[in-house]
């Protein structure tokens, strides 16, 4: 089969299309031929290197496709069965896994990531990742949700215990996770304020829900949010820029106030001021990925058309190095999707 794979860590030039071996499934797997490969954020960073990818790595976490060969011990599953693929690997049989906590498996890893991914046109994987979809979503939808959507709602529902009437302020609002979180903030009823870097994005944003929108390039974050809320801050910061933002973000919360974060786009590297978190009660919260049953909650909704995946543009998978610059120029609104 053709995939994209890199050999090295590097720029958009380490991208390889490139002919591998078909993947033999086991008798526990199913075979799945991918139709549709959403990009992330991650791809970038994996692609750049980070601890715990060895190589020769497929990148590629978010898989939508049809059944092409279902396991002998597997049942509940035909060939031709329009699926997406749930995007982690974790080893099913740990306390943690068995508590349904696979994010805190000692083996957890997203597809694409420690383990190999769906910029390719076959991928096999055991049958507790596929998840079918229903007809109203054509492969590139289904294959924009897991993963952000997975992250946004573990982020506000799992960890920052969203409450209806809440205010939030959500950074990145013409990201992946952005555009999931604003939806699912919406869903609680919770006012939303939602950051972009342009005027067209924020008014997609406002589209998708949003209460308010404000330009992080040309406005002050927290001034603006002061403004907004009455002086009172927000209660929940969904965060992932990271060093760009941090000052900002904690700035923006009312006492008692929560930051959620997933990620660190600008930079790991943040100072804060001890006293400012005692003193006023916040709270700041890591978020990875999701669980299983998470996954299932949100898919409901999205199954259910309440949660929209919002399709940028899309590139056929020999053009990935195309599209990974066009990712890193951040011009998008929503997702990246390749075509096998
Ligand atoms: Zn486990």
């Amino acid at each position: 089969m053709k995939a994209v794979r890199i050999h090295e860590f590097g720029g958009p030039e380490v991208l390889r299309y490139e002919d591998v071996p078909d993947p033999q499934p086991r008798k526990d797997q199913v075979l799945v031929r991918v139709k549709a490969c959403a990009m992330n954020h991650l791809d970038i960073f994996v692609r750049t290197g980070i601890p715990g990818v060895t190589l020769p790595r497929i990148l590629g976490s978010d898989i939508a496709g049809e059944i092409a060969e279902v396991g002998e011990y597997i049942t509940g599953f035909k060939v031709g069965q329009r699926v997406l693929l749930a995007p982690m690997h974790f080893c099913n049989r740990c306390a943690k896994c068995g508590a349904g906590l696979q994010n805190q498996c000692r083996e957890f890893t997203a597809l694409g990531n420690g383990v190999d991914g769906g910029n390719c046109e076959l991928i096999a994987v055991p049958a507790v990742n596929v998840i079918p979809i229903p007809d109203t979503l054509d492969f590139n939808q289904a294959a924009s949700v897991p993963l952000v959507f997975l992250t946004a709602w573990h982020m506000l529902v799992g960890r920052a215990s969203i409450r209806p009437g809440q205010t939030v302020l959500v950074l990145g609002a013409g990201s992946g996770v952005g555009i999931a979180a604003i939806q699912i903030a919406k869903l609680f009823s919770a006012r939303v304020i939602a950051t972009a870097g342009d005027e067209s994005k924020l008014e997609k944003a406002r589209a998708l829900g949003a209460d308010h929108g404000i330009n992080h390039y040309k406005q002050k974050i927290s001034q603006e949010v002061r403004a907004i809320t009455n002086k009172e801050g927000v209660d929940i910061v969904f965060e992932h820029v990271g060093a760009a933002t941090w000052d900002e973000s904690m700035k923006s919360l009312k006492p008692n106030g929560t930051i959620v974060t997933c990620g660190a786009t600008t930079g790991p590297e943040v100072k804060f001021d001890l006293r400012f978190l005692f003193a006023r009660q916040l709270s700041f919260l890591g978020s990875y990925m999701g669980t299983l049953g998470e996954l299932y909650e949100v898919l409901s909704h999205v199954f259910a058309g309440r949660l929209k995946p919002v399709v940028d543009r899309t590139f056929p998978l020999k053009d990935a190095r195309t599209a990974h610059e066009y990712m890193a120029a951040s011009q998008m609104f929503g997702k990246v999707v390749l075509n096998p």
